[in-house]
This record gives structure tokens, C-alpha cells and sequence, in this order.
């Protein structure tokens, strides 16, 4: 396949050979190809004919045409979480992304990461680990990559050491750029995914903020660990109308929570997601890192209660060293056997269903407002479910107390 010229304009099944990854961008010596939105949201090359000069530079280096080479090693499965409570409060999970970066950085080095200006998304670069603050939190949409090759090329030239973090399109994005070279000086840290949604979900939830309280969306914070809350998986929404001072705030609970109901029935992820090659337990990244599914029934003792824990997954020899350092100076937890983590790590073992009514839903997605959306679409839990939920405790709560009564009986 090549890369068509008019992407943009193009049925879901071309689409859905675009990660949007942005190296073909980065690559281009004649700057003939940008990002452009389409109308779900979801950002595509657009090459200019008039400045392409087809040298192929730009195919040269798309992950959907160039094998990026599996991983072979043996991999290494540790759950737990970082040992400060501050960061691990501000983490998705149990902090593992800021303790392997407090590992890898030493001196003379540079991390890349997603960070959030309001409801936008970008990836960018810190040089002191003090700050990588900004990359914490998972936001579910993906980020504009601008740059980042390009200068993480230029930093790992410099011979800085390299600490670049993504989903593991933008890994393969970032390793296809880089030629499949091997750098000592870079280590890959990519999150185990299950797919970037349409931002225009979350723009049209700014809409109804607009409309009724004349603010806008300062910050969103997808699973905000509240710890007044029954569950931490709260989406925390800020709002202003200057921009600057907080006016108010909405939460949504878990269980409630429409973006979740709707994500996750695959309703509005990109195309490309439904294909995604690296649904697989081969990884791309010499790290790979999620959240401890499963640990009420594996490992019960790494749960960490409410305050979350991490899944990491060595993939390279690189990535094992790094992995095993953090459980020996900043992260508790242990090894904990692969294949286990597997089990509970769906996005590592097959691609997501695409959902019947995803195009009925993209279409009213641009014409309805977030209310009649969510009430269209976002499912409504049952009274057994809630009852199930908030009453009788999530799977690992009833498996506590299961093992409280299991020794209380002996
Ligand atoms: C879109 C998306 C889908 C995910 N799906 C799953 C899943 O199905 N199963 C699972 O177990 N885990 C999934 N995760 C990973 C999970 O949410 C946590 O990031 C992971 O458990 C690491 O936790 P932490 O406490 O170390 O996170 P944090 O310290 O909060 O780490 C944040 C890390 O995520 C990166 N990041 C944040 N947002 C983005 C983004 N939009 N694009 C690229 N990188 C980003 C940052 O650069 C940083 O490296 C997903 C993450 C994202 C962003």
C-alpha cells in the first residue's frame, strides 16, 4: 500500500491504515504533508501535490508499510505501585510511568510525554524529571505529536539519554523514524491501549458547559483518584469563564460516567484502533504499562486498595534492567507471572469490535447536542448493576471480603 494522497476524504477502510502517527509529516524535506482534522475529529496527512516531489521519504517511513520489528525477547510481568503518596495521587494507576522515568534519568536527559492545555492534547519534552508532573494522568484522546520525532532524533544525535513515552502507534510512529537504528541512549515507554475516541465527544460536553454556565473547560482529568468517592475513577471536570480561576466543577462518577459507556462499546475510536496491529502480546516499546487488571484474583496483595497499581511489562533486556531498578529503589511490588497479566490485558490479545452503530453514532455525534447523545447512546445501568456496584462492592472488594471470611473461618 501507499500512502494515498487524499486520506481526508477517504472511506473508513483506508482510514483505518492511518494511525496518525505523524512521522511521514516529520520526515518530508519539502514540507508538503500536515495534519489535518477530518470530521470525526481524528487528525490525517494531507499531502500538498503542487510541493511533493514523490521521492517516497514519507512511505519510507509509515509503521502500516514498514515492518518495525517484534520484540523476541523473554518478557517480564511486575505489578505494585511508586512509594510516593503525592505522585501516586496524581498517577493514572500506581505511578509506574514516574518511577521508571526517576530510574532512567540520571543526568543529561530528556522525556517526552502527553500533556493537556484544556481539552487539547499534544505531546512535548521536559529536561528536569521534577516536571514530568504535566505528563501524569492518561488523557483518553489522542495527542497531536508535532515535532517529536524530529527532536528526539536530535536529542539522541546529541548522545542525551531519551525517555519517550506514548501509545504504541506513536512508538512504532517514532521507531519507523528513526529508521529501526538502535539507540542505547533511548529507552520506549508506550501505554497498553484500547484505542483513542473522537475529541469531539468531549468538545461537545464543552458546548453544554458554554451554553449553561457561560464557562469553558479548563481541565478534565479522566480518572481522578477523589478520595471522598466510593470508586477512584472519577472524570473531574474544571470550568471558567476567564480562563484562569476555577468557577466550578463536575463529577462523574465511574459507574455514570457516559464518555465510559460510550468509549468503551467502541463506539467512536479511530478507525485505525478497530485494526490496531499492536493488539498483541509482541510489544513495541522496550516498556509497556496498564493498569493491574485482575489483581483481586492474582495478586491480591499489589491492589493497593483504592489508590490504584500498575502493570509493567519489560519487553527487552533494556526495559527489564529499568523495571527491576525501580522495584529496588522507588516502586513496591514484585514479579508476577506473565501470562497471568495477560489474561486481564484484553488490548494485548485482540483488536476491539467495531461497534454496529459506530457510524450512526459519528454522524450524530456531529449534529446532536452532549445530552441527546448520551441519552441515545450511553447505557443505562441497571438497578442490579448498581445495586451490584456500589452495594455489594466491585470484584475486588467482594474478593476481599471473600478473604476475610476465608480467614476468619480458619
Ligand atoms: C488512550 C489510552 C488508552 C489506554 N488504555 C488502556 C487499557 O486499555 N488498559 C490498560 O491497562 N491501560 C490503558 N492505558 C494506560 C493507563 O491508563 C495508564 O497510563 C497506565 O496504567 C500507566 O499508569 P501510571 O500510573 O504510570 O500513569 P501516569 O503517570 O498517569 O502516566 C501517564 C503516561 O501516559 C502517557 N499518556 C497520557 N496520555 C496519553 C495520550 N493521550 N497519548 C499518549 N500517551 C499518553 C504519558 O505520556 C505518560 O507516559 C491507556 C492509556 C491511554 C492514554
Amino acid at each position: 500500500m501507499s500512502v494515498p494522497k487524499n486520506i481526508l476524504e477517504s472511506g473508513f477502510d483506508t482510514k483505518s491504515q492511518c494511525c496518525g502517527c505523524g512521522a511521514c509529516v516529520q520526515v518530508c524535506a519539502k514540507n508538503a504533508i500536515r495534519m489535518q482534522e477530518d470530521d470525526e475529529g481524528f487528525l490525517y496527512p494531507v499531502v500538498d501535490t503542487d510541493l511533493c516531489v514523490e521521492c517516497g521519504l514519507c512511505e519510507s517511513v509509515c509503521q502500516y508499510i514498514v515492518s518495525v520489528g517484534k520484540n523476541t525477547a523473554l518478557q517480564h510481568a511486575y505489578g505494585g505501585h511508586i512509594n510516593d503518596a503525592d505522585v501516586l495521587n496524581e498517577s493514572t494507576s500506581g505511578g509506574a510511568f514516574s518511577a521508571i522515568a526517576d530510574v532512567w534519568c540520571d543526568e543529561n536527559y530528556v522525556i517526552f510525554g502527553a500533556e493537556a492545555d484544556g481539552l487539547k492534547i499534544r505531546h512535548s519534552f521536559v529536561t528536569d524529571k521534577n516536571e514530568i508532573g504535566k505528563f501524569r494522568r492518561s488523557k483518553y484522546s489522542q495527542s497531536v505529536i508535532g515535532d517529536s520525532f524530529k527532536e528526539c532524533k536530535n536529542f539522541l544525535n546529541d548522545g542525551k539519554k531519551v525517555l519517550f513515552s506514548g501509545t504504541p502507534c506513536q512508538i512504532a510512529g517514532l521507531k519507523s523514524f528513526l529508521k529501526g537504528k538502535d539507540y542505547d541512549n533511548l529507552l520506549t515507554v508506550e501505554v497498553i491501549c484500547e484505542g483513542v475516541p473522537s475529541p469531539l465527544f468531549v468538545r461537545k460536553l464543552d458546548e453544554k458547559i458554554q451554553k449553561e454556565k457561560k464557562s469553558s473547560i479548563i481541565s478534565l482529568d479522566y480518572r481522578y483518584k477523589d478520595s471522598d468517592r466510593w470508586d477512584y475513577q472519577v472524570m473531574n471536570i474544571s470550568y471558567s469563564s476567564t480562563g484562569n480561576s476555577i468557577n466550578g466543577t463536575i463529577k462523574y462518577d465511574r459507574w455514570l460516567n457516559p464518555f465510559w459507556s460510550i468509549w468503551l462499546a467502541h463506539l467512536m475510536s479511530r478507525p485505525s484502533c478497530y485494526k490496531c496491529p499492536y493488539t498483541t502480546f509482541n510489544r513495541v516499546a522496550d516498556i509497556s504499562l496498564g493498569d493491574l487488571w485482575g489483581a483481586y484474583a492474582f495478586c491480591p496483595d499489589l491492589y493497593n486498595k483504592n489508590k490504584g497499581a500498575s502493570l509493567i511489562i519489560a519487553n527487552t533486556d533494556k526495559g527489564k534492567k529499568i523495571a527491576q531498578n525501580t522495584l529496588k529503589t522507588v516502586f513496591i511490588g514484585r514479579e508476577i507471572e506473565f501470562a497471568q497479566a495477560l489474561k486481564y490485558q484484553s488490548p494485548m490479545r485482540k483488536n476491539i469490535d467495531i461497534n454496529p452503530k459506530r457510524d450512526d453514532f459519528m454522524q450524530d455525534l456531529k449534529a446532536m447536542d452532549y445530552d441527546t447523545i448520551c441519552k441515545k447512546y450511553a447505557k443505562r445501568k441497571s438497578l442490579k448493576f448498581l445495586f451490584s456496584k456500589y452495594i455489594l462492592g466491585t470484584y475486588r472488594q467482594r474478593a476481599w471480603w471473600k478473604n476475610i471470611k476465608r480467614q476468619l473461618k480458619k
